[in-house]
């Protein structure tokens, strides 16, 4: 089967459906998933926060919401959502942090799926 992957480059799609999809991975993928491949003394702080090595400037300063699903380092100040984690992480811009996302997250998706109809046979 021909694999098909998001080209960052290609990508038209009108401003809503493109915003949507923006609103949809920041809802529903924890950043915690993302951060803890980077950050791997993540631990939990108060209730819903999580602490760690903030990977921008080493400082044990870094904070993320469950909540929220966002991040703050209280040293170098920078913040965001996962897509702008991602983006500064890898240094590309939003749509292709986006592209990524969503076909880590679609990949997840169709394991869940494929996972549930073995186990029915
Ligand atoms: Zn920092």
């Amino acid at each position: 089967m021909a694999e098909i992957s998001i080209n960052p480059q290609r990508i038209g799609l009108p401003e809503k459906a493109l915003s949507s999809l923006c609103e949809q991975v920041k809802k529903s993928l924890p950043l915690e998933w993302i951060v803890e491949s980077l950050v791997t003394d993540l631990k939990e702080s108060d209730k819903g926060y999580l602490k760690g090595t903030c990977p921008f400037c080493g400082e044990k300063n870094l904070t993320l919401s469950r909540k929220h699903n966002v991040y703050y380092c209280f040293d170098c100040r920078k913040s965001g959502d996962v897509i702008s984690f991602v983006a500064r992480i890898k240094d590309i811009s939003q749509i292709e942090s986006l592209a990524y996302l969503y076909q880590l997250y679609g990949i997840t998706t169709m394991n869940v799926i494929e996972h549930k109809s073995e186990a029915h046979e």
